[in-house]
């Protein structure tokens, strides 16, 4: 590990402040399950890390009249716990799925949305596109993990987060502050990650300085309805095959308006149009379902050793919608 400042800002300001000097050569750590790993291991070679636990303003979730500002700090305990995320059934439903205490208790909802790749080629020091010598070591060697969706571009990991595709599918939005003093961005989060073209370029539109704040979840109404199904190998703590996350909204058994979106199949949380326009203006059945699920991986273009996240994608999309609407039990 390199030697590096560390600071712990009191406000958002002053935390913004902080991660602009040394040419943003800076690092959030918030609950820093992942950061310390990746400082370790060098992957990670920051001036300066900035502990923003200490920032009051960022933790806790406020009710506002059309929804929810709730602070990147609220650890998955806290979204367990909070009255307030309860109905966000999606959402409680990842974070009692990371079966683990010590996570629970200190990983975040920013850390998880900024959590990078666990590419085993990124974790051992071949950059996001995993290149050596101009050739993709995804392509040649073992992508058993890898991207099934969205991977014709150089990027060919999975998107890390388990919160994403449960809060883009409720619409979630995040704040980003910095990297000039008062400068605020609120953008849809289904917006906030990019597929690297080029090594230079993250994950995410962050840029040097930049944080998360909270996240802007909408108002629930009594129609919207909402599960996640995460496909994982072991009951404890694991990164998930494939995940998919719904949000629907159903007046009289009819599905009004539906999201539909994905974790873990493809560089970025993949939102899957035709799976929501399959369930838009029809009553949920299990041939539907199936049919929604077939629809989300139409377009999959596996790579040599991750045939098998096909069926496990189209299966968790078919089981969030069954789940959502209450069918799931029994018979699957
Ligand atoms: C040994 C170990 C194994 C784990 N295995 C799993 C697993 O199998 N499955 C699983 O789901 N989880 C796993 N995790 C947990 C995972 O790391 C956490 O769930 C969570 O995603 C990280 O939250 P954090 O607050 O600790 O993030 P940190 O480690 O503090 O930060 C993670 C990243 O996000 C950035 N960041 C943090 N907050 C912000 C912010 N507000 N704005 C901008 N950037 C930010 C950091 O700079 C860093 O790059 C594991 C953790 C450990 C220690």
């Amino acid at each position: 590990m390199k030697n590096f400042e560390f600071a712990s800002p009191q406000t958002e300001a002053e935390a913004v402040g902080l991660l602009q000097d040394h040419g943003g050569r800076t690092a959030v750590l918030a609950g820093g399950t992942d950061l310390v790993g990746l400082l370790q291991a060098d992957l990670v070679a920051p001036e300066r890390v900035v502990d923003v636990r200490q920032i009051q303003s960022m933790s806790g979730v406020r009710r506002e009249a059309d929804g929810l500002w709730v602070g990147a700090l609220t650890t998955l305990d806290d979204v367990l716990a909070s009255p307030m995320l309860k109905p966000y059934l999606s959402l409680v439903q990842v974070a009692d799925a990371h079966h683990a205490i010590q996570i629970q208790s200190s990983g975040t909802l920013g850390g998880d949305l900024c959590h990078l790749p666990n590419c085993w080629y990124y974790r051992n020091g071949y950059g996001l596109l995993a290149m050596k010598d101009g050739e993709s070591l995804v392509e040649t060697g073992d992508n058993r993990y890898h991207a099934i969706l969205g991977n014709s571009g150089p990027a060919k990991f999975v998107n890390a987060s388990r919160f994403a595709p449960a809060l883009i599918a409720w619409g979630a939005k995040v704040r980003i502050i910095g990297p000039a003093p008062d400068q605020v961005e609120i953008v849809p989060l289904e917006y906030f990650y990019i597929s690297p073209k080029s090594a230079n370029q993250g994950n995410t539109i962050l840029k040097p300085g930049q944080l998360i704040s909270h996240i802007w979840l909408p108002a629930i109404e009594p129609t919207h309805v909402s599960a996640t199904y995460e496909v994982l190998q072991m009951e404890g703590l694991d990164w998930p095959l494939a995940t998919a996350s719904v949000t629907l909204d159903v007046e009289g058994g009819i599905v009004r308006a539906a999201r539909v979106v994905l974790g873990h199949v493809a560089p970025t949380p993949w939102v899957s149009l035709e799976a929501a326009s399959l369930l838009r203006n029809q009553m949920v059945t299990e041939d539907l379902a199936n049919a929604v699920g077939a629809a989300a991986v139409s377009k999959a273009t596996p790579l040599s050793n991750n045939e098998y996240k096909v069926q496990i994608a189209k299966t968790a999309v078919k089981r969030a919608v069954l789940k959502a609407v209450g069918q799931l039990e029994g018979g699957l």
